[in-house]
């Protein structure tokens, strides 16, 4: 017979390759359960430590186990505890600032006007609702310097690139746990970013590149020669690990609560850690009929947070998307106005840049009715200085 044990309860945490685990994943989330329990034999040896890793990194609170000579018995996903995670205080009282990161989700699923027409209907995921950066870098922050500190203790000074938002819940974890920051811009980054680190009590160090990835290698001997943690954001599973294991996973939720069958899913990459966890969870755990389009910055465009497949990045090997669309930064800042002037919220650049996107698919004839979601990763105030020069650029061209 098979039964449920609290997962804590068996075995330390085993080092499996990412490759196996992602294997061993996608098994249990394609068949959403686990038809070969964890063996236990007399002397404490476990067999399918690669399962137990598996359910351990998706957040079951069980596993399903057996003893050596007992039946193999189909055992659901969501018998093992899988969803328990996201269960938000209903009154919005929280212990710590931290806990108001984690124990708030998910983020708000919400109908759109600006973009739904007809029977198209659009739900946007509203990243902006975390916290620390006001972004979905919040969760990545955090799940890099919890993991950190589980695997090798105390981080009292920490370096790392970034483009703002992974910098300011860094920075944010800093002022939290008790250690210092150090974060590495490129000069093509809005100056408001420095002011709100700094809020922060982060130290900015501006590179004159205009993205991130060309200086990871320089940080990284930064901090070797410093004594300084660099969790590096673009090579970190940990990354990817919390989309798959939060955000993913909320979505799903929240498209079961109301109902929706998304059709697609559209999202922007920078180092592709949210849109290659989406795709991951979503094409196994649907069979591969939802649709995934990633956005990316037009050649020679700018738009802070995102940048192109071909500057490479780590997750997106595993999870091809669908399709990939190009925006320009001006598309992008008429992505935002567009949901601002229907919807009264204003999103980030690289949110104002999926919504573009996603009207291009519209005009191509891509989409058709149905459900849809967006994935907006960030708030408009960081942004005010390109949304002034693109008002200037229209005065003075009208
Ligand atoms: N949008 C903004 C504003 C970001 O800051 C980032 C990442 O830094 C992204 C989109 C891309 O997210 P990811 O790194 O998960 O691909």
């Amino acid at each position: 017979m098979v039964v449920l044990v609290p997962i804590e309860d068996i075995g330390p945490k085993k080092r499996i390759e990412l490759k196996d685990l992602l294997d061993t994943m996608a098994s249990i989330l394609g068949k959403w359960g686990v038809d070969k329990p964890v063996v236990l034999r007399e002397n404490e040896v476990i067999e399918r430590e690669d399962v137990l890793e598996a359910l351990r990194r998706l957040g079951a609170r069980y596993v399903p186990v057996k003893r050596e000579d007992e039946q193999d018995y189909f055992t659901p996903l969501d018998h093992l505890g899988f969803y328990d995670e996201i269960k938000p205080s209903p009154l919005r009282v929280f212990n710590s600032t931290l806990e108001l990161l984690y124990k708030n989700w998910p983020t708000p699923l919400v109908r759109l006007n600006s973009l739904s027409k007809g029977r198209i209907r659009v739900w946007a995921k509203l990243e902006a609702y975390n916290p620390f950066s006001n972004s979905v870098k919040d969760r990545v922050g955090w799940y890099m310097a919890k993991r950190y500190v589980e695997e090798y203790g105390e981080i009292k000074k920490l370096y790392e690139a970034t483009s703002t938002n992974t910098g300011m819940a860094l920075a944010a974890m800093g002022a939290i746990m008790g250690f210092s920051s150090r974060l590495y811009l490129p000069a093509s980054i809005q100056k408001a970013s420095d002011v709100l680190l700094k809020a922060l009590g982060a130290e900015v160090v501006r590179k004159p590149k205009s993205l991130t990835v060309e200086f990871i290698d320089e940080v990284q001997t930064d901090a070797e020669r410093d004594g300084a943690v660099n969790l590096n954001q673009f090579e970190n599973d940990a990354n990817f690990e919390v989309h798959l294991r939060y955000t993913a996973k909320e979505l799903d939720l929240q498209m079961q609560s109301a109902g929706i069958r998304a059709k697609a899913i559209i999202c922007s990459i920078g180092t592709s850690g949210h849109m290659s966890a989406i795709t991951f969870y979503f094409k196994n755990k649907l069979c591969n009929t939802v649709k995934i389009y990633a956005v990316q910055p037009a050649p020679g465009e700018a738009i802070p947070g995102i940048r192109r497949v071909e500057t490479g990045m780590k997750w997106i090997r595993w999870t091809k998307p669908d399709g990939v669309v190009d925006v320009t930064r001006d598309e992008a800042i008429e992505g935002v106005l567009r949901v601002a002037r229907r919807d009264g919220i204003v999103v980030g650049l690289s949110s104002g840049a999926v919504a573009s996107a996603f009207q291009k698919l519209v005009e191509e004839g891509v989409i058709d009715d149905g459900d849809y979601i967006v994935v907006f990763p960030d708030h408009g105030f960081k942004y005010v200085e390109q949304l002034q020069a693109y008002f200037e650029k229209r005065v003075c061209n009208s």
